[in-house]
């Protein structure tokens, strides 16, 4: 073989090389792409909701393990917790969980007090929106007493829940956490309060037992409108 012909084979046989390199690289993505999709339909959907804080010490703790396991909440927050620690809404919200309206000072509606509920949620928009630059249309009336007239007039869309675990009155997480486990299904919010050590271990467990059993966790606005 004259030289001339050698480099030809050589040129042919790299050019053949790159060729299969590049059908490599393609398949390999497009399993990997087909892969995803099939895991994220697979994936069933529910949502962890924390009510009553932020609290000054449990909330960042709570972030802290949500961040490590890269899952995203629903914190309802009172407006007079929001303007006792604006630092901790401002990293709730950099943290890219949904932030929700629990009124201003934990008011139950009832019969007589409705003016005053209405003001608690207006003035609790305001002060989230102060932190945040971001308004919410998310409300969880507290103990679940809510008029569905207000829906038109504040623009308020009410979340409430369908796991209640009580943890507010348990300090023995592993019973949380199977009170939780052993109830859930797609689609369910279930409620906590970031007000407990307890709580945050508990949340942080069942965050890890659902996700093991092909649970993804998101905010309560992809559950309600998707
Ligand atoms: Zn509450």
């Amino acid at each position: 073989m004259n030289l001339k012909k050698r480099i030809l084979v050589c040129i042919i046989l790299l050019l053949f090389l790159a060729v299969m390199c590049m059908i490599g690289v393609f398949s390999q993505r497009s399993i990997q792409a087909m892969g995803n999709a099939i895991q994220e339909a697979d994936s069933k959907k529910i949502a962890l909701t924390f009510d009553d804080g932020p609290h000054p010490y449990y909330t960042q703790q709570l972030l802290k393990g949500l961040k490590e396991r890269n899952v995203k909440v629903t914190f309802f927050i009172t407006g007079q917790n929001v303007e006792a620690y604006p630092e901790i809404v401002k990293e709730i919200y950099e943290d890219g969980h949904l932030i929700g309206n629990h009124t201003y000072s934990h008011i139950q509606l009832t019969s007589q007090n409705e003016e005053s509920f209405k003001q608690e949620i207006r003035k609790t928009n305001e002060v989230i929106r102060e932190v945040t630059g971001q308004d919410t249309i998310y409300v969880r009336p507290p103990y679940g007493s809510w008029n569905k007239e207000f829906e038109k007039e504040l623009n308020m869309f009410p979340v409430l829940w369908t796991i209640d675990p009580l943890d507010w009155c348990s300090s023995d997480a592993a019973r949380i956490v199977r009170s939780v486990c052993s109830k859930a299904k797609e689609n369910d919010i279930i409620l906590m309060h970031d007000q407990y050590k307890t709580t945050v271990t508990a949340a942080l467990k069942i965050v890890d037992e659902l996700t093991q059993k092909g649970y993804e966790f998101v905010t309560v606005d992809e559950l309600l409108f998707d």
